[in-house]
């Protein structure tokens, strides 16, 4: 019999220490493999790194059957099934990747028993001859990993997903655990209701990672803070570098290179076999950094990445918290750090406008991107905020945060928003006029620049009424403004700064604004507390 397979008796921890030579389960691991493989549903919320997969592939060993599992990182499955296999796993995986008489083999395999772990690509499931195949086949159970994938309105919708709540009819004794690590209430209520899983025992894990300390600072010269950050933090350290854009991954990961740093990049436009070379080579290899776009790092299982470092703004907190969750998976003390600028909100904002989608759809994109603005601008903690976001309570101070260990200072803003909002007032009314907010700082600082004279920007009342902030203030405020939702960027593709309702409000006096003070330069972090 293969190595794996159960002895008739064997409890869970047995298995677990036998098959794959861990002492103990963690957190809530013991009780979801007992709910699931008694046969119930269950709803598993665990953070990235908590150790989800045990909860499905143990329950898979001690049950009769093979245990399917519907996860859309097809790019993962060869590494997955390899891995297992080295513990005396017998697993497999259909996809489309694969040669039709290689997926003959597997169908075989699943028919005759000989197969305890499948994983399944989610449009798999949509095929009726895959679904006659698994009518066909013994089955352990199935669970469906990234299972926030299912929300509509959710960061990382995958149409796929839908069908798989069909599978609570057409296999209605067969138990199903749904694993995430991004839940929101309203992404948890989307999974229950569209996988059909009310009867589900849910399994809520803290979202806390009290290793990794948060920090978020303004953007000036992203790489030069970029280069700081590794060389005075992390020299030689594993990291992960996240750029919005092909093209700044390459550029970034040049200038690493050239500055002495051993950096790589990944984006999807690279060559499969590049792609797949570098890969290995960051989860090999030591102290190497990834410079990437989010298409890297799902299902990535490397313990000691330390920092997790982003040079343009995230979508949303719940792919932040996704993101920066994989560092410090070892549990040591790692760092997510996050370089924010004005035209990161512009441009998002931009992207939000143009983007094709219903109403709802872009009001759904606008609600994550201020959701994430907020926490760039908070001057509370930033562990708190982002529990607080994931529907946990925290504690006010975490101690490990750039906010905790060095309190931004606050700003009345209000009248700096006042002469910021009146000049935008002004130059709304001179029809045709579009300006962005590097003019709009230009005249409130009083400069004699070509654009101010021929457009007689000097002739405003609000001209060089804003000396007491420097130029780099100006850019924070007006930044904050606009996460604030106190300023709008136009949708003519210039960033055309306008108002908002409100702030009407500020503009009469009705309304205080309150910022936080920007740093000239950005403050130096204070050392790391050991976890
Ligand atoms: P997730 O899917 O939640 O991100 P994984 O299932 O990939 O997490 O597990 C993360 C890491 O923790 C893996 O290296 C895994 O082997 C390890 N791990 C999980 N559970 C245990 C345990 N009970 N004891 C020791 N290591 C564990
Ligand atoms: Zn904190």
């Amino acid at each position: 019999p293969p190595r794996a397979a159960v002895a008739a008796g064997e409890s869970a921890v047995a298995v677990l220490q036998r098959v794959w030579g861990y002492e103990a389960f963690r957190g809530e691991q013991q009780a979801i493999i007992e709910q699931v493989a008694a046969g119930g549903d269950a709803l598993v919320l665990m953070p990235t790194g908590g150790g989800k997969s045990l909860c499905y592939q143990v329950p898979a060993l001690l049950r009769e059957g093979t245990g399917v599992v519907v996860s859309p990182l097809i790019a993962l499955m060869q590494d997955q099934v390899d891995a297992l296999e080295a513990l005396g796993v017998r697993a497999a995986f259909l996809n489309s990747t694969q040669a039709p008489d290689e997926r003959r083999r597997v169908e075989q395999a699943l028919l005759d028993g000989e197969i305890d772990l499948l994983y399944l690509a989610p449009e798999r499931m949509g095929v009726p001859a895959t679904q006659q195949l698994l009518d066909r086949a013994a089955i352990a159970l199935f669970a469906i990993d990234e299972a926030h994938c299912v929300s509509q309105w959710g960061h990382d919708f995958r149409p796929d997903y839908l069908q798989l709540g069909a599978i609570a009819q057409r296999w209605p004794g067969i138990p199903r655990i749904a694993l995430t690590a991004t839940a929101t209430a309203a992404t948890r209520d989307e999974i229950v209701e569209r996988l059909h899983l009310e009867d589900a025992r849910r399994f809520v894990s803290s979202f806390d990672r009290p290793n990794i300390q948060y920090r978020i600072e303004g953007k000036a010269e992203p790489r030069a803070q970029l280069l700081r950050l590794i060389r005075q933090e992390h020299p030689g350290e594993a990291g992960i570098v996240y750029c919005l854009s092909r093209k700044s991954v390459e550029q970034t990961a040049e200038y690493l290179v050239k500055q002495g740093v051993a950096a790589l990049p990944y984006h999807a436009g690279l060559d499969a076999g590049v792609r797949a070379r570098n890969q290995a080579r960051f989860l090999r290899e030591d102290g190497l950094v990834m410079v990437a776009t989010i298409a890297f790092g799902m299902g990535i299982d490397k313990p000691d990445v330390r920092f997790v470092a982003h040079l343009d703004l995230p979508k949303s907190v719940e792919g932040y918290y996704q993101e920066t969750g994989r560092a410090g998976r070892d549990g040591l003390p790692s760092t997510a750090w996050l370089a924010y600028g004005l035209q990161d909100v512009v441009q998002q904002r931009r992207m939000i406008d143009q983007s094709e989608g219903t109403p709802q759809y872009k009001r759904s994109l606008s609600a994550h991107l201020d959701a994430m603005l907020a926490l760039c601008e908070t001057v509370q903690c930033r562990r708190g905020q982002l529990l607080r976001y994931f529907g946990e309570d925290a504690p006010a101070r975490c101690g490990n945060c750039d906010t905790c260990l060095n309190p931004p200072e606050r700003l009345d803003g209000t009248v700096p928003a006042q002469k910021l909002l009146s000049t935008v007032y002004r130059l709304q009314s001179e029809r045709g006029q579009r300006f962005g907010a590097g003019q709009l700082v230009d005249i409130l600082l009083g400069k004699e620049t070509e654009r101010i004279r021929s457009n007689r920007h000097d002739q405003l009342s609000t001209y060089g009424i804003g000396t007491e902030l420097a130029e780099a203030e100006w850019r924070g405020v007006v930044r904050q403004l606009l996460a604030q939702g106190l300023l709008a960027v136009s949708s003519d593709g210039y960033g055309t700064l306008g108002l908002t309702e409100a702030s009407r409000g500020v503009l009469v006096g009705e309304r205080e604004v309150h910022l936080r003070r920007e740093a000239a330069r950005p403050a130096k972090a204070a050392k790391r507390k050991a976890a």
